[in-house]
Formats: C-alpha cells, sequence, structure tokens
C-alpha cells in the first residue's frame, strides 16, 4: 500500500514538474523577446538618513511589464534570467535605465543622491563587466561617485583573488560597492577586510521582529558594531514600523530603507515625491 501511494505521489510530483517546466518554457521564450519588446521598468525606492530626513540613494528594482500577467516582480524572473544567461543583457539594460534616470535627475538638481543598481553574480562574474559599466557611465554622463552596485555575499565563495581585482577595477571606476542581504550569506566574515567595499546593508530578516526578537536585535546591535569599527556604512532594508525605525536608530543605524518611508515607485510618482520631500 505504501509503496502504491509512494508511487501515486511520485505521479504526481511528476505532473506538477513538468507543467512547471512547460511554464517555464513559455517564460523563458518570453523573457528572450521581453528586452527588444521593451517590457521592463525600473521602479526606485528612497533610502533615507533618519538624522538629517534627507533621501540619500535610491535603488531600482526591475519589473516586468507582462503583456498578460500584469506586473511582475523580480521573483518571477530574476532566478530564471540568472539560469538562461538573459541577466547580462537584462542587468545592463538596468544599468544604462538606472544611469540616465540619475543623471535626468541630476540635472533636475535632486541630487547628491546615489542610484543603487543590483548586479548578480553572473554578472559581476563577465569579463567585459568593468568596461560596460565604464561605457554606460560615459554614455549617459552620470557621475560615477553617484552609482551604487549592490552584489551580495555570495561572490565571497569564489576566488577571492579573481573577485578583489574586480572589485578594485570597479572602485577605481569611482562607483560605490555595497554588500546587500547582509547577515543571511552563510560565507566567512573574512571577506570583509580583503574587499574593496564601502556599505553594508542589513538584510530585512533581521528587521522584521526586531521589537520583540533579542536574537535579531543583538544580530543586528553586532553587526553596527562591526560596521563602525571597519569604518564601513551601513544601511538597513525593510523598515516598515516606526517602532522599528526609533529601536534601529537607537542602536545606531541612521540609514533605512523600507516601505515606512515609501515603497518602491516609477519615476512619475518619484518625481512627485522629490517634489515634497524636505
Ligand atoms: P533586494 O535587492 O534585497 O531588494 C529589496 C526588496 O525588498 C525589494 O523587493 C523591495 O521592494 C523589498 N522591500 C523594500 N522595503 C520593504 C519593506 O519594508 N518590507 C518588505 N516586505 N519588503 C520591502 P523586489 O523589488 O521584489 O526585489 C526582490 C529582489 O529581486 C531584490 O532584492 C533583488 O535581489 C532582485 N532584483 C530586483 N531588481 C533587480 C535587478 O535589476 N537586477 C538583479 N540582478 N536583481 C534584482
Ligand atoms: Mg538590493
Ligand atoms: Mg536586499
Ligand atoms: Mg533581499
Amino acid at each position: 500500500r505504501i509503496k502504491e501511494r509512494g508511487k501515486n505521489n511520485y505521479q504526481f510530483f511528476s505532473d506538477v514538474m513538468n507543467e512547471d517546466a512547460v511554464q517555464n518554457l513559455q517564460l523563458e521564450r518570453e523573457l528572450r523577446k521581453a528586452l527588444e519588446r521593451d517590457e521592463f521598468i525600473l521602479h526606485y525606492q528612497p533610502q533615507v538618513n533618519v538624522v538629517t530626513g534627507q533621501i540619500t540613494g535610491m535603488e531600482a528594482l526591475i519589473r516586468w511589464q507582462h503583456p498578460v500577467r500584469g506586473l511582475l516582480s523580480p521573483i518571477h524572473f530574476i532566478p530564471l534570467a540568472e539560469e538562461t544567461g538573459l541577466i547580462v543583457p537584462i542587468g545592463e539594460w538596468v544599468l544604462r535605465k538606472a544611469c540616465q534616470d540619475g543623471c535626468r535627475w541630476s540635472k533636475l538638481g535632486r541630487l547628491p543622491m546615489r542610484i543603487a543598481v543590483n548586479l548578480s553574480l553572473i554578472q559581476f562574474q563577465e569579463e567585459t563587466l568593468v568596461q560596460n559599466i565604464q561605457s554606460i557611465l560615459d554614455e549617459t554622463g552620470l557621475e560615477p561617485r553617484f552609482l551604487e552596485l549592490e552584489i551580495t555575499e555570495s561572490i565571497a565563495m569564489h576566488n577571492v583573488e579573481q573577485v578583489v581585482a574586480k572589485l578594485e577595477q570597479l572602485v577605481k571606476l569611482g562607483v560605490q560597492i555595497s554588500i546587500d542581504d547582509f547577515g543571511t550569506g552563510f560565507s566567512s566574515l573574512s571577506y570583509l577586510k580583503k574587499f574593496p567595499i564601502h556599505k553594508l546593508k542589513i538584510d530585512r530578516s533581521f528587521i522584521t521582529d526586531i521589537t520583540s526578537d533579542p536574537d535579531d536585535a543583538s544580530i543586528v546591535s553586532a553587526i553596527i558594531a562591526m560596521a563602525n569599527s571597519l569604518k564601513l556604512n551601513l544601511i538597513v532594508e525593510g523598515v516598515e514600523t516606526e517602532d522599528q525605525q526609533f529601536y534601529l536608530h537607537r542602536l545606531g543605524c541612521f540609514e533605512m530603507q523600507g516601505y515606512l518611508f515609501s515603497r518602491p515607485l516609477p519615476v512619475s510618482l518619484l518625481d512627485q515625491l522629490l517634489e515634497q520631500w524636505v
């Protein structure tokens, strides 16, 4: 009996798998066309210094305006884009668009404000990454110091010398480097002293329960202390409530990003927000 059930389960499981596989194939075909069809858009989420009240940065977050399925979140297509290598041209589009938008804000007198762009590991490993970023900066006219690249700790799992060399080339361009989702990477912390980075971005998972969970509070305190002594800038993401804001402020964290301040917004709405923000 058990064997039979096991087999049925297996059958069920494999049907689901097949359905997934078919859906993924369809999605992949559409993803390949999405760039030429101009279906991607960038939303931006403000990063706020809670002491001065100023917006210090904007994180560019991609969305896919799918003709049938509507506005798709990156969690629904970035993994597939990474698997298929499509993340390279998509990522390049993101960089160019973000730099163009940054340059536009600069002309409107909205900078100094950094534009943060997420880089996936596969993009980071591309031979031509540094060159590409250099040409995008030249082409768009954005000052390099206003561009921030968010990478994850996963880069620390790879050939350290190569990663250091690449990061140094990027830093030489004049851009800023931050470590996204910090604290979730399970990597040795020794990379923090080897890599030329500017900023840690504490992952949202430590913030959700920070006011009630002493373990989360301890972890965040420890990261803040470490960032301070390593002279790294620090930001927390996923701040949703005033309680969390005050708590983090008291712990010594002053730069924040989260729904409390603003959701990620399209450029037109951000222009309005920047207009009203003082
Ligand atoms: P991430 O880089 O860690 O971005 C932060 C995510 O947290 C965003 O989700 C943002 O909307 C969300 N978020 C911000 N504040 C809050 C909050 O207060 N509460 C909650 N619950 N969530 C908040 P989003 O836009 O869905 O992006 C998800 C992930 O997709 C990003 O995580 C990033 O890893 C990836 N991603 C987004 N855009 C790009 C891109 O252009 N290139 C690459 N390679 N990855 C991207
Ligand atoms: Mg990010
Ligand atoms: Mg993050
Ligand atoms: Mg995240």
